[in-house]
């Protein structure tokens, strides 16, 4: 999958759980996000549209890869794209929930988009890394830089400007 297709993705689950937390808040509290939690859910969606390409430092061809290439990751699609970076990513980024859990949130957000979004593709992801070598395809649709990847992130695009206006919508 493309950089630019999973940023998009990146964005779409940074919607999702904030609707989830606004939603959790309103049911329990009866109460929105004040205007601090609205900066860090914001810097959240900064940080995890950066962290939806860090997997893909495992490849030289990769947008992140072509500048911060670590070969000792390799081969691509392996121990960047497991379960356990996601649990290794999570433990090391916890200390900056000492000044927001949304900062955490967004490390979290961006680096499980990315996977999720890799699993559908026709490679998979080794996700039982170290355990296991089998490639995860639940349900291949189409291959990094197909035409489909292409319909499907202008589909993305369309949703997120969707998503933006309802929100403003909301806010305001
Ligand atoms: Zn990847």
């Amino acid at each position: 999958m493309m950089a630019r297709t999973h940023i998009k993705l990146a964005t779409i689950s940074w919607f999702i759980i904030l609707g989830l937390v606004i939603s959790f808040y309103r049911f329990t509290s009866n109460m929105s996000l004040n205007i601090r939690e609205l900066f860090w859910s914001l810097a959240a969606l900064f940080i995890a549209r950066q962290f939806s390409i860090l997997a893909d430092i495992d490849s030289p061809y990769s947008r992140i890869g072509r500048k911060y290439y670590i070969k000792s990751l390799s081969p691509h699609r392996g121990p960047t794209h497991s379960a356990l970076s996601i649990i290794i990513l999570a433990l090391i980024s916890l200390p900056l929930c000492y000044f927001s859990t949304w900062l955490w949130g967004g490390v979290v957000i961006g680096h499980v988009s990315h996977i999720i979004g890799d699993l559908f593709t026709n490679k998979g992801v080794v996700l039982g890394y170290p355990w296991s070598k089998a490639r995860v395809c639940p349900y291949s649709w189409s291959g990094t830089g197909s035409e489909y990847e292409g319909q499907v992130s202008n589909a993305l695009s369309i949703a997120i400007i969707a998503l933006t206006a309802v929100s403003l919508y909301l806010i305001i």
